[in-house]
């Protein structure tokens, strides 16, 4: 309930990991599994051993965003192992079913499959997981800042109003749950134009640092909507495994540094 201190009994499993930071958003299609992977890989850049958990069960991307499609993990002393991509570890739901097949499921499925997918996986030790969040503020996120001892939470946002007011709940539940918000990210923040450099606000500009100031939460930086951030997380091979010492990788390693 709001306002009271959560209950955790300690999950083996990710006792070994320094700190686990959930990142979400307050609806789908913001850039939250995007910007989930490049973080993970934007921390791995920082030399810091970094898992990725995929915690979207009803639509799983980091199989995809890593190039791991198709790839199911090995079980080990009853733990399943994480695959590994660009030096991270990843774990997904994503690799336990069938891509084309619907998870229709209720609360309690989900929060066990949530269970699993934190408790039966040799982590090991590692500096920081990064959770990939359902959009919204259901039973996952509950259950998560419930249960797991959360560094924080990063919001990713579009700059945009609806977004926005999806995103203040978002900030508001964790809150609620006495989880600290690392920062607000603004996705999709602006557009420069490849052909005459002239620069577009697609999904208007600035709403995710007016809000976090009014929120008074930290406000983590901008990442612009830009093809090659697109083309490289379809490809599999996220803009910061692509390019490294690029312009974007630079992006998300500031987003890393400062989370
Ligand atoms: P969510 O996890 O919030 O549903 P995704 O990370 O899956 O969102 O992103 C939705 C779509 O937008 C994907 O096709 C992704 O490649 C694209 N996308 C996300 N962020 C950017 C960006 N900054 N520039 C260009 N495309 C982006």
């Amino acid at each position: 309930p709001p306002g009271q201190a959560p209950q955790r009994k300690p999950i083996a499993a990710i006792e070994k990991i320094k700190y686990i930071v959930a990142v979400s958003s307050g609806k789908g299609g913001v850039g939250k599994s995007t910007t989930s992977a490049n973080l993970a890989l934007g921390l791995s850049a920082l030399g810091w051993r970094v898992g990725l958990l995929d915690a979207d069960i009803f639509g799983p991307s980091a199989p995809r965003l890593f190039g791991l499609g198709g790839q199911k993990p090995e079980v080990v002393d009853n733990r399943l192992v994480p695959l590994e991509a660009y030096g991270v570890k990843v774990m997904s739901i994503g690799f336990l079913v069938d891509e084309d097949v619907p998870m229709i499921w209720r609360g309690p499925m989900v929060v066990q499959a949530l269970g699993q997918l934190l408790g039966e996986v040799a982590w090991g030790e590692l500096d920081a997981l990064v959770v990939d969040m359902p959009p919204g503020t259901g039973d996952v996120q509950l259950t998560m800042a419930q249960q797991v001892p959360l560094a924080g939470a990063v919001v990713v946002s579009t700059p945009q109003d609806l977004a926005l007011i999806d995103a203040r709940r978002g900030v508001a539940m964790f809150q609620r749950v006495e989880t600290p918000i690392l920062g607000v990210v603004e996705n999709m923040s602006y557009f420069l134009c490849p052909h005459c450099g002239g620069r577009t606000d697609i999904f208007s500009h600035g709403g995710a640092r007016q809000d976090a100031e009014a929120l008074g939460v930290p406000f983590l930086g901008e990442v612009p909507l830009d093809l090659a951030i697109r083309e490289t997380s379809d490809a599999g091979t996220p803009v910061v495994a692509t390019d490294p010492k690029g312009k974007y990788a630079a992006v998300y390693i500031d987003l890393a540094e400062k989370v």
